[in-house]
């Protein structure tokens, strides 16, 4: 068993930038040498073996991926929507090239421009509160269970941790995680860190972190939680309540939409953000 090439490909797994020569090298190992885990990667993570294939083709057409709408993409191209929702690595290429903001739309009365993230965040929560990522949910920036985890030294192998147990864990996701969501045109970002709950809701925490020479007033930013559907108001409140030092906002499994408002330079800004929360089992 070689565990530096299953290191590389968990780390591949989770999200983690890893280059297509070194990933091929160990995938390569890996299907040579090591049976039992290219037989787990393909009976528990839904890899088959020309999965990085599967990613150069990704690639390719990543760019009219992401013109698509989600229709024309289901539709035109099935088979690269069901690998982009497994592979966080292609998942991470895509919003790099979309962009977390759609083009904003202007509520004239309010002088608000409105950011809406181009696709929703969706959760599943396992009974042990475990986050999993759904569809094209953005890859968080922050999964304690590969890196941070403490393992078990007796549990380890070669004294370096990643035996499969952990390797499953990392990839079907850990309990909290965090996001951040670019918005270059505001020279800002949302920042937000969910924890999954064990009846299915989640706890959220969230910040505003304007870059240097951004317009957009930190002090004085709001949020308000709607539910999705109904549109009534959960929750309304500076966004200081909720920063990560504090209590967090508690959200019952359901469909959600998070804005987080504040003034920007010309006038007020409405960064929206859906959020879809589900008890799995
Ligand atoms: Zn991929």
């Amino acid at each position: 068993m070689n565990t530096e090439a299953r290191e590389i490909v968990a780390s591949y797994l989770t999200g983690n930038r890893v280059s297509h020569e070194e990933l091929e090298r160990a995938c390569n190992i890996i299907n040579a040498e090591d049976r039992a885990y290219a037989d787990y990667l393909r009976r528990e993570v839904g890899l088959s073996s020309d999965w990085t294939n599967t990613c150069d083709v990704f690639l390719e057409h990543v760019d009219t991926f992401c013109e698509m709408s989600r229709d024309e993409r289901q539709r035109e191209m099935p088979s690269l929507v069901r690998h982009a929702e497994e592979c966080a690595s292609c998942r991470g290429v895509y919003w790099d090239v979309k962009g977390f903001w759609q083009p904003s739309a202007l509520i004239a009365e309010a002088k608000t421009v409105v950011r809406q993230m181009a696709e929703t965040l969706r959760l599943g929560v396992d009974a042990a509160g475990l986050l999993l990522e759904r569809g094209l949910t953005p890859v968080p920036v922050l999964r304690l269970g590969v890196a941070g985890v403490q393992l078990d030294a007796e549990k380890t192998v070669d004294g370096r941790g990643f035996l499969m147990e952990e390797q499953e864990e990392a990839v079907a996701g850990l309990r909290q995680k965090e996001w951040v969501l670019d918005d270059e045109e505001n020279n800002c970002s949302v920042r937000l860190k969910i924890e999954g709950l064990p009846e299915g809701g989640v706890q959220i925490w969230a910040s505003l972190e304007a870059s240097a020479g951004s317009l957009v007033q930190v002090a004085g930013a709001r949020i308000t939680v709607r539910a999705l559907e109904s549109g009534s108001v959960w929750v309304q409140a500076p966004l200081e309540k909720y920063s990560p030092s504090g209590p967090p906002l508690v959200l019952p499994g359901g469909r959600w939409t998070i804005s987080v408002h504040a003034v920007g330079g010309d006038g007020n800004v409405e960064w929206r953000i859906p959020l879809d929360a589900e008890a799995v089992p």
